[in-house]
């Protein structure tokens, strides 16, 4: 039997390779191959997608997140509060800037940033922002996180990356309800590009008049360095020209991982393994995550059963090696408990039918 993988990109692209093939030709014909016309195209699109009014494409997710939190205001000393069970991907970007993180914990069943847990933390001292991330691609608690950022004049700054397209009973989606959001491209991400991309999302246009300075060496014109905190960080045009081309086919590729993750919940049947809720378009099946308390002995089982899982992700933030001791008096127990727990299976949106099957029947011989 084949090994059934994590991801399967080249299953993915392979379909598109004609017509990406046809793009880059363009883009090197032209002459144009920096923040040119298909950026700018791309930029238009996906701000129209997200519904807000302006996107400002960067290099990469990582510095989407910091070049984001800069442009709204964030600095030295400021503090700003994140999930500590996102990989560090937003508490880099704080560290980055010269903030400092506050630990949130997380919600037991959605694996999102807890509001409850955000009230506590407030209660003991006031922060300047916070990073929600909408992990696995599932929103999170947005309207009492967003009803808490009034109460107490706090900026949001969402974390897209794993949660393109995903929207609410109401249509808004990822990257619609704070002061500005950022996206990764990462190839593996439920729109990649062929190589790394990034973007933030706002609808304030001085925002993104920031950010198109701060992506460019802090310039307000050529040679003129306005901002501090400014770099290259800067989208091509040939990965802009192949997300022109992957933009239309997003929804649907969403569609089919959810489809693929409720057969799972439905399916998956094991008092030794708990399976997330069925999910509707809050959630964009960008990982399939389920919780085992014997989780190294589930993987050796799939994994005789030649099926791939990974573990998303095993070290909270506040433990990482290179914070030393500096959090070791933060408690941040459904954090921790998923960090021992949790288990990735394969949900990618060319997975056949017949593979899904075979993930559901080795799960529930465990
Ligand atoms: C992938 C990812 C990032 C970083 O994106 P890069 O393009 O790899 O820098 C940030 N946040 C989350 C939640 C991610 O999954």
């Amino acid at each position: 039997m084949h090994t059934i993988p994590i991801n399967a990109l080249d299953r993915h692209i392979r379909p598109l390779t004609e017509e990406l093939m046809r793009a880059s030709a363009a883009v090197i014909a032209s002459g144009y191959y920096v923040l040119g016309p298909n950026v700018k195209a791309f930029e238009k699109e996906f701000a129209e997608y997200c519904g807000v009014s302006d996107c400002v494409g960067v290099a990469n997710g990582t510095e989407a997140l910091e070049l984001g939190l800069r442009s709204i205001g964030i600095t030295q000393g400021n503090r700003v509060a994140v999930v500590a069970n996102a990989a560090m991907y937003g508490t880099t970007a704080v560290l980055a800037c010269g903030a400092d993180p506050v630990f949130v914990d997380i919600d037991p069943a959605a694996h999102t940033m807890d509001p409850a847990s955000l009230e506590a933390v407030l209660a003991s001292g006031s922060i300047d922002a916070t990073i929600v991330t909408h992990l696995y691609g599932r929103l999170a608690d947005m309207d009492a996180i967003m009803a808490l950022a009034r109460k107490h004049g706090f900026a949001v700054f969402e974390d897209c990356a794993q949660a393109h397209g995903a929207h609410d009973a109401f249509g808004r989606r990822a990257g619609s309800f704070g002061k500005a959001a950022g996206f990764s491209f990462y190839p593996t991400k439920n729109l990649g590009a062929i190589g790394d991309g990034g973007a933030i999302v706002t609808n304030d246009p001085q925002v993104a008049g920031t950010l198109r300075k701060l992506r460019q060496y802090g310039w307000a014109a050529k040679y003129c360095n306005e901002l501090p905190g400014g770099r290259n960080s800067r989208l091509d045009e040939l990965q802009a020209a192949f997300l022109r081309i992957m933009l239309p086919q997003l929804d649907g590729w969403n569609a089919r991982r959810r489809e693929i993750a409720n057969r799972y919940s439905r399916e998956i049947r094991n008092e030794r393994i708990r399976v997330p809720a069925i999910s509707g378009a809050e959630y964009v099946g960008h990982l399939y995550v389920v919780q085992a308390t014997d989780r190294a002995e589930l993987q050796r089982h799939l994994a005789a059963a030649d099926i791939g899982s990974d573990i998303h992700y095993p070290v909270g933030d506040h433990h990482q090696p290179f914070f030393g001791n500096r959090y070791v008096t933060t408690q941040l127990p459904v954090t921790e408990a998923a960090c021992q727990s949790v288990l990735t299976l394969p949900c990618f949106p060319e997975l056949s039918d017949d593979e899904a099957t075979r993930v559901i029947q080795a799960c529930n011989s465990f």
